[in-house]
This record gives structure tokens, sequence and C-alpha cells, in this order.
């Protein structure tokens, strides 16, 4: 008797979780994504700013003991009726990308992500549908930096260094020197304040040693067009965060509107042009164009795949398609309003790999909601949960929880051993 076929459309943290979660005994498991690794999405900040290898804040899609088929592939659409993803190739050799193919399925699970963060360089580069919101602010897709999985992350630190090493070069003015250190980072999420929070690390305690003549010279600045930052966080952990970041040369500016972008500077309605040396986005995410494009309900705010409480898709009418299912960034459940997080995806991924494997659709999926933990640099952090706390308490959450996020033993004992070769000997981007 042949196997019921299941297909997977991404690999980010829904994706890439129900893919090792199915029982590949029981189903042929095909995963189609243009990426052929899952980032840790909250390990990028820490990627960037050298803490670790960038190997180790993602996870590749193939391993020996797990028996899937995998494509490096972008699903252009999907043929309801016909059970059939058309699929382009995304390998960037010798034509691939314009290779094109048809895989049919039993069961479809869409997981293609909301929030994928790219320029317009780079989605050109990677054959990539997906774009970041950044509210048609003219120049942001041209020349911020998003950061969004390794390769991103790579590009900041790249970046980074290379203005450190022009604000060394002999002949610059004091004010010439600040602009180029002068990073500015829009948003005002836990991935706004992490990023802000790992670059003060940088400037404050590494590369004051390491750049002597630049020290006092580095600076980051929040914009957020909110009214504050850390908007999910109780008043009191919002207030800590802005008041430790003052001390560390983070300042945060709310209410901010951005005009423009360029290479070196930003513009806003209220301060004008501000030099600076990068800028990265965060703020703001598309819908992906497959989901633009699928003969699904959606949902209102966000569009979003709209899904039953069993995460089946719901198809125009309202009614469930019976071997469609839709979770991760892409999806929401009718009337639900969870939010885009790795938490929501994983957790829908492994209630629907555990329905799947035991053929039972009799309990509903509920969200079971965690604390929220956020560093905010300075061995400094943030928890919001029962109860709230700040401090380096905080801050050890906030690193545990980096480790609990991996998921294979060789990235945890990797992880804990370079945490340990950067407290004795240094960053590898900042040795002693
Ligand atoms: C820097 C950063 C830090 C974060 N930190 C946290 C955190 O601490 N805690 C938390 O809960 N959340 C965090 N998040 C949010 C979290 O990463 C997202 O909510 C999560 O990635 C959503 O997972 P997903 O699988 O739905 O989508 P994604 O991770 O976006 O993955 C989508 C996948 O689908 C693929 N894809 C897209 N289109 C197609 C197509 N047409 N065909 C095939 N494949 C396609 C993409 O290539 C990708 O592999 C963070 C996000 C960022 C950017």
């Amino acid at each position: 008797m042949s196997r019921t076929s299941i297909v997977i459309v991404g690999t980010g943290w829904a994706g890439y979780t129900i893919s090792q979660k199915l029982d590949d005994k029981k189903f042929d498991i095909t995963v189609i994504s243009p990426e052929e690794t899952s980032p840790y999405t909250p390990l990028l900040a820490s990627a960037a700013c050298g803490l670790f290898d960038f190997s180790l804040a993602e996870e590749p899609i193939r391993h020996k003991s797990k028996n899937i088929s995998y494509y490096k592939a972008r699903v252009q659409s999907v043929d309801f009726d016909s059970k059939t993803c058309k699929c382009r190739a995304a390998c960037d050799v010798d034509g691939g990308s314009t290779r094109e193919f048809d895989v049919s399925y039993d069961r479809l699970i869409l997981a293609p992500g909301y929030a994928t963060a790219r320029s317009r360089a780079c989605l050109k580069l990677i054959n990539r549908s997906c774009v970041t919101n950044t509210f048609r602010t003219p120049g942001a897709d041209e020349h911020a930096f998003f950061v969004r999985n390794v390769a991103d992350a790579k590009r900041v630190q790249h970046r980074l260094m290379q203005l450190l090493e022009l604000a060394s070069i002999p002949g610059l003015t004091d004010q010439e020197q600040r602009d180029l250190l002068h990073i500015v980072i829009v948003g005002g999420g836990p991935t706004v304040v992490e990023i802000a929070a790992e670059m003060s690390d940088l400037f404050n305690d590494d590369f004051s040693k390491l750049y002597p003549d630049l020290n006092g010279k580095m600076s980051v600045t929040i914009h957020d067009a909110a009214q504050f930052i850390l908007g999910a966080f109780e008043e009191s952990l919002r207030q800590h965060a802005i008041s430790s970041f003052s001390k560390r040369h983070v300042q945060v500016v709310t209410g901010s509107k951005i005009k423009e972008v360029t290479t070196n500077s930003i513009t806003t309605e209220a301060e004008g042009r501000l030099g600076c040396g990068m800028v990265i986005w965060t703020a703001g995410n598309k819908q992906c164009a497959l989901v633009d494009g699928l003969d699904v309900a959606k949902t209102d705010k966000l569009p979003r795949i709209m899904t039953d409480d069993y995460l089946h898709a719901l198809s125009p009418d309202k009614t469930s398609m019976r071997d469609v299912f839709a979770i991760g960034d892409a999806a929401d459940i009718k009337k639900q309003f969870l939010p885009t997080t790795a938490e929501v995806a994983v957790q829908k991924a492994e209630y629907l790999a555990k329905m799947l494997n035991a053929d039972d659709t009799s309990t509903p999926f509920e969200y079971k909601q965690k604390a929220l933990v956020a560093y905010i640099g300075g061995h400094d952090g943030v928890v919001h949960g029962r109860p709230d706390w700040s401090g380096e308490r905080a801050w050890a959450a906030w690193r545990s929880k980096n480790l609990l996020w991996t998921r294979s033993y060789r990235r945890k004992f990797m992880i804990v051993l370079y945490w340990f070769l950067d407290w004795a000997g240094g960053k590898e981007i900042a040795r002693i």
C-alpha cells in the first residue's frame, strides 16, 4: 500500500519543526523551500555581533537520520483541485532558477512565513518573492540592512567591521567618525532591542579596547514610529530598558517618522538629516507572494491564511480544506489574532505533527503563552511573565532560552563552548 505523501512548503520555524516531528515511517515527506537551512532567528543578533560562529545560528533541513526529500525551490502556486504545487528551482547556478516542475501531494502543509525581510538587491540575487514592508520609505529597500537569516546577519557584521576600519583611516573629522559609527535600528520589538543590546555590548566592551581611538564615538539609535518600544512588555520593564540603554550610548526615539534612507543617513520628520553608517530595518512586514496568490480565505488585519482550530486552511467560502494545513507566520486561526512569533510557529507545528502522526483530529489547537524575554545589554534583561523581572537573572534566563531554541545537541554544546571562549579569550571578532 502506498504511503500518504505530505508536502511541506517552507523551512522556517514552522516548516522545519514539522518536518522533523512527522513520522517518516508513516509518511512520504517532501519539503520545498528556497532555503536549505532553518535560521534560529532569536540567535541572529548574537551571531551578527560575533558571540558565536554563524553556522550555529541555522540548522540544515537534510539529516542522515530523517527520511525527507528536499527540493531547493519556490512554490509558485498551488492547484488545490489536482493537489499539485507548481514550483521553480531556486538554485542560482547554471540557469537552475529557470527550471520549473510540479509536485503532487495527498496532504499539504503551508508554512511560507509572513515576515521575510530582504533588500531588493538580495531579492534579485536569490529569487525571493517575499519583501519587508518598508512602508514605501524612499531608499529603505535599497540601502537598509535586514536581519532575517544568517546571510543577512553576515552582511550586518561585515558592514560593521568595514565602518570601524573606515573610521580608523587618518584624516577624518570627529563628526565624520561619529556619523560612520552611528548605527540606526528601525522598529520597536524585542528583535530591535536585542540587536541594539548586542551592538552596545560590542561598542562598550569589545571595540572600545580594539579601537581605542574611536572610543566614545560609537552609538546606536532606535527609531520607532510607535509611542513606546517593547509594546508587549509591562510599563516598568519598558522604562527599565530605556534607562539601561541610555547608560550604554543607546538612544531611543519614539514617534519617529522616517522620510528617507540613504547609504549614510536617515531623514526623520522631527530631526531632519542624521548621519549614520548603517540602517538596520526590522519594522513592518508584507505577506509573501505565494500567500497573496492562493485561493483561500485570508484574515483581515494582516492578510494571512485563515485556518480553523485544527489548522486546516479555509477555502474562500470559509469551509475547512481537509487536506491543506497552514501554520507559522503565514497563517492565523479564525478570530484568534495570534502573534507572528517562533513560539506560535513551533507550538502549531508540534501540535499538527502529533495530530497527523496519531490520526487524531479530536483536540483543537490551543496556544500556551510563555514568558517574553529580551536582552537589553550589559548583562541586563527583561522578562515579562509571572512575575516580571529584570537585571542579571533576566539576562541569564534570556541566555538559557537562546540555548533552548537550538534543536541539536551539537549546536547547544558548541554555543556553550563559544560562550566560554568569549568569556576567557574575547569574542572571535575582538580577541584578547
Ligand atoms: C531577528 C529575529 C529575531 C526573532 N526572535 C524571536 C524570538 O526571540 N522569539 C520568537 O518567538 N520569535 C522571534 N522572531 C520571529 C520568528 O522568527 C518568526 O515568527 C518565525 O520565523 C516564523 O516562522 P515561519 O516558519 O512561519 O516563517 P519563516 O521563518 O519566515 O520561514 C518561512 C519559510 O518559507 C520559505 N518560503 C517563502 N516563500 C516560499 C515559497 N513560495 N515556496 C517555498 N518556500 C517558501 C522561506 O524561504 C522560509 O524558509 C524573530 C524574528 C527575527 C527576524
